[in-house]
């Protein structure tokens, strides 16, 4: 994928980071200067073919792209219905799409001559991912994390420190996610000077949701075209799970103006939509202003932001991207939830057929996809964005299959 030819089709965000009236940015005025300059940037960066060419070439060489679309033939025949795709970005360098946004904003932030990287992570695999980039790239990196997270991701905090990085546990708040930003975003009003800020999904202010999408583009352009030699023709759904919702909108964006592909994304649905037991925001949430954005939101009628939660860490968010509540509001992209027990499902289903083993975050996708496929014809496609790989998820589904009884013998 080249940044630099393909045509902006959509134009959006407007100049203020717009998606109708959802994004823009919401941000102290000390952090205005470093939006706009990294806004500036990557305008400049987004033409320049010198930088497309590095970008592409670093996707291929170090992450591993293009990713396989994999016929899944047994599940297919199993649910009898719809010819099942995966798009496989488990296969990438660290086991999940984030790499494709890491790498960009690195090339993005060498560009801008900055030496030190500082990101936030919740469960991890963001902060292994910057970690990882930042190792190549000799590149100073340091990781909010909240302590809470922390314990709970002994492992993968492990692996940043053997990348080099200095991970700082967030004592703030509920010490997880959300709070891990707010510690990023007070670092970079201070530091932005020798500093770059790697968001990781398709949230917070502009520019970073257009950025973040932008370096995930590449996953639908790819769907497009392996589609073609495979079927020569377009898929007729695509389906991704849906945290801050940066892999969903990489699928999706290549096939937003091509109506006949139906586009779904599958939010976490927890234990059930009660205040405070999921992160399925379009079912639950409302309208508000969040961590720099406009979005829809789980809060309670005052405002503060409700606890989440999800059985799988990078869907547990109290908030979603701007373009997808854009989306949603136009009718073009569909949202649906899998619950727990649904993505569980998934991962096993995904594991007995096919012998691959998905993230519990791609699981979601997975569990649509088992109730989707048979009400489609044997003639029609569905592509399931394999968004990561379950290693990181193993211990946690054994924890889970024991409790129900239900461990493979
Ligand atoms: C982080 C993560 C997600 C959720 O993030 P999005 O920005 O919504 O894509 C989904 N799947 C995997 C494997 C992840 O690591």
């Amino acid at each position: 994928m080249n940044l630099e030819t393909i045509p902006d089709k959509h134009s959006l965000p407007d100049a203020g980071g717009h998606f109708g009236p959802y994004g823009g940015c919401y941000v102290p005025e000390t952090l205005m200067t470093c939006l706009k300059e990294l806004e500036e940037a990557y305008t400049k960066a987004k033409k320049d073919p010198e930088f497309n060419q590095e970008l592409q070439r670093e996707l291929k060489e170090y992450a591993g792209r293009p990713t396989g679309l994999y016929y899944a033939r047994n599940m297919s025949e199993q649910l009898g219905g719809a010819r099942i795709y995966l798009k496989r970005e488990d296969l990438l360098h660290t086991g999940a799409h984030k790499i494709n946004n890491v790498l960009g904003q690195v090339l993005l932030a060498k560009r801008l001559g900055k030496q030190r990287i500082i990101a936030e992570t919740g469960a991890g695999q963001h902060g292994v991912a910057t970690a990882t980039v930042c190792a190549k790239f000799g590149l100073d990196c340091v990781i909010y994390m909240g302590a809470v997270d922390m314990e709970r991701q002994s492992l993968n905090v492990f692996r940043m420190r053997l990348c080099g990085a200095e991970v700082i546990g967030v004592e703030t708040g509920q010490k997880t996610l959300k709070d891990a930003v707010n510690e990023a975003m007070r670092d970079w009003v201070s530091s932005s000077r020798n500093t770059h800020y790697i968001l990781g999904s398709a949230l917070g202010a502009h520019p970073f949701p257009m950025i973040v999408r932008d370096m995930h583009r590449v996953i639908g352009a790819e769907i497009r075209e392996q589609m073609q030699a495979l079927a020569g023709r377009n898929p007729d759904e695509i389906v991704a799970c849906v945290g801050g919702g940066s892999n969903a909108i990489g699928a999706f964006w290549e096939f937003l103006d091509h109506p006949e592909v139906r586009l779904v994304g599958v939010e976490a649905g927890g234990e059930g939509i009660e205040p405070g037991r999921h992160a399925a925001r379009f079912e639950g949430g409302k309208m508000g202003v969040f961590q720099g954005c406009r979005t829809y939101i789980l809060q309670n009628f005052d405002g503060q932001i409700d606890p989440t939660h999800s059985v799988s860490a990078g869907l547990d968010y109290a908030a979603i991207g701007p373009e997808h509540a854009f989306y949603r509001d136009q009718g073009r992209i569909d949202y649906a939830y899998a619950t727990d027990s649904d993505a569980l499902e998934g991962f096993k289903m995904l594991c007995r057929t096919e012998g691959i083993l998905p993230a519990l975050e791609s699981s979601h996708a997975i569990a649509y996809a088992l109730k989707r496929a048979p009400q489609m014809r044997k003639d029609q496609i569905l592509v399931i964005n394999l968004s990561g790989r379950g290693d990181k998820d193993v211990q946690q589904v054994q924890r889970v299959l024991d409790k129900m009884g239900e461990t493979p013998a």
